[in-house]
């Protein structure tokens, strides 16, 4: 055994939660990285020395009180269902494991639900709805991730069109953290204080427990629609996600051939043919038949939402599963991560169509921003040949006025949703001065410590 596997086994008094296992640490230090061809051959070969799991806050102080006095790196990981590497060790050491701390331990009647963070998105979702609530918004691999992983490295998904992404209308009402200090603290973040520690890829500190806002329960309707062309098909979607009166949870839109990959649901598509998914609010499903019908859509689906267990579950095809589905497909494609412009939508959409044609297929999700305009928010499918390509086609996006989060680098600042204010950099000096948090993940720090460690 390793001195520092012996030394994790003496910190939690319980070696069967010190694992070693080589398939085991392999397993549990590895996120869905492939989903990027570039991110895949740089990670391929990351992976800790030891995967340990706490039960309580106590042992995650105990741990890093550890890694800071032997200078080991810590990678916290809770689902493991991240796209971008955020959870894969880059130098070996710990991944601090948090799966075992999944208590949902309230659901306020002011719609606050107070939790651990290992708890399952798809668990507080269920949950909360048996009380009259339900999550403002989660991603479609809700029944996996984790509710501390969400907010270490997500951004938003299924009701960001409703509420917003994780880090609009105070979604996050207060985080407590636990520092990588001599003495590790645990430190609340309240109100604004909570964006220094959002999307930093537990790179200043282990986020232990969670105040999360959630919305009253609303009956949802499925709903499935085909048009002829996606001019058609995102023309209807816009009208529907810009006009306040429709009560929507999700309105996904996908140019044709991306719904002739959804295996399962094929009998939901045509040939050919565009696709509008929609969550839409069950008392507006047959006025949204009506509109749809003047509009020449074909309704393929039209059925009240059971929750997470509905089948078919619309969700597990739209936000980053239409990529999955495509990838499954056709292993030669990736994707980006974009944002439309509002009013110039379909002037980029013919810019790019006839630049790339069917190597940038048109996946939209309309989401609300943090200012409540609507955005033709996309996670396009785009064929890779090279990296050369790839960022290629991300700087044309930029260059006609398409926001692009890259999803292919492996550092915060590279994944399009750091701040520009740098809080979380300043955080991290303040809870991980040492750099032992994710270490690589936050390029900003990487390079003040290298050079502070450059001889004089
Ligand atoms: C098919 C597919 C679809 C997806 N769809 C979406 C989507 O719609 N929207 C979206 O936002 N994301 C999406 N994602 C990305 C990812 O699934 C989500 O962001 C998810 O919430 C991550 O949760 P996790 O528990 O798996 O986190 P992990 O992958 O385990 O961790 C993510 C990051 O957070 C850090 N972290 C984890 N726990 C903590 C903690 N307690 N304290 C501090 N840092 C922590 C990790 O170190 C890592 O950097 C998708 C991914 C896939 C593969």
């Amino acid at each position: 055994m390793s001195d520092l596997a012996a030394g994790m086994e003496q910190v939690l008094g319980d070696g069967s939660r010190v694992l070693t296992q080589p398939q085991m640490v392999e397993r549990l230090s590895k996120d869905f990285y492939w989903y990027s061809p570039v991110l895949k051959a740089m990670l391929d070969n990351k992976r800790a020395d030891v995967v340990v799991q706490p039960v309580n806050v106590e042992e995650i102080r105990a741990v890093l009180q550890y890694c800071h006095a032997h200078e080991v790196p810590v990678t916290v990981r809770g689902a493991g269902t991240g796209n971008y590497g955020q959870a894969i060790p880059l130098n070996g050491g710990v991944v601090l494991d948090l799966q075992r701390m999944d208590k949902i331990e309230a659901i306020g009647e002011d719609g606050v639900a107070v939790c651990e963070p290992g708890v399952r998105l798809g668990v507080l979702e269920t949950s909360a709805r048996e009380v009259g609530w339900e999550l403002r918004c989660y991603p479609s691999t809700v029944a996996k991730a984790s509710l501390g992983g969400f907010l270490g490295g997500g951004s938003g998904g299924v009701g960001s069109v409703k509420h917003g992404g994780l880090r609009d209308f105070e979604t996050v009402r207060a985080i407590e953290v636990v520092t990588m200090e001599s003495e590790p603290r645990v430190v609340k973040h309240e109100g604004q204080a909570v964006h220094e520690i959002l999307h930093a890829w537990g790179t200043n500190g282990v986020i232990t427990r969670i105040w999360f806002a959630l919305a009253p329960a609303v009956a949802w309707s499925q709903v499935v629609l085909t048009f002829k062309s996606f001019d058609e098909a995102f023309n209807f979607s816009e009208r529907i996600a810009t006009d306040a009166t429709w009560d929507k949870r999700l309105i996904t839109v996908f140019e044709w051939p991306l719904p002739s990959y959804f295996g399962p649901v094929k009998q939901l598509v045509r040939e050919g043919e565009a696709s509008v998914f929609f969550l839409i609010a069950d008392a507006q499903m047959d006025t949204l038949r009506e509109v749809a019908d003047e509009a020449g859509a074909a309704v393929m689906l039209a059925q009240p939402y059971a929750g997470l267990r509905s089948q078919p579950l619309l969700s597990d095809y739209t936000w980053n599963h239409t990529t999955l589905w495509a990838m499954k497909a056709d292993p030669t494609y990736t994707y980006l991560q974009c944002g439309f412009s509002p009013e110039r939508a379909r002037e980029q959409f013919a810019l790019l169509k006839s630049r790339y044609g069917e190597d940038f297929l048109l996946h939209i999700e309309w989401m609300k921003n943090g200012q409540g305009v609507m955005i033709p928010g996309a996670i396009p499918v785009v064929r890779f040949s090279t990296e050369e390509r790839l960022n290629e086609m991300i700087d044309y996006c930029r260059e006609i006025g398409v926001f692009v989060a890259n999803p292919h680098v492996n550092h915060v600042e590279g994944g399009g949703r750091y701040r520009e204010d740098n809080v979380q950099l300043q955080a991290k000096y303040k809870y991980d001065a040492k750099g032992l948090m994710n270490p690589g993940k936050m390029a900003s720090f990487a390079r003040r410590q290298a050079l502070e460690e450059q001889p004089a």
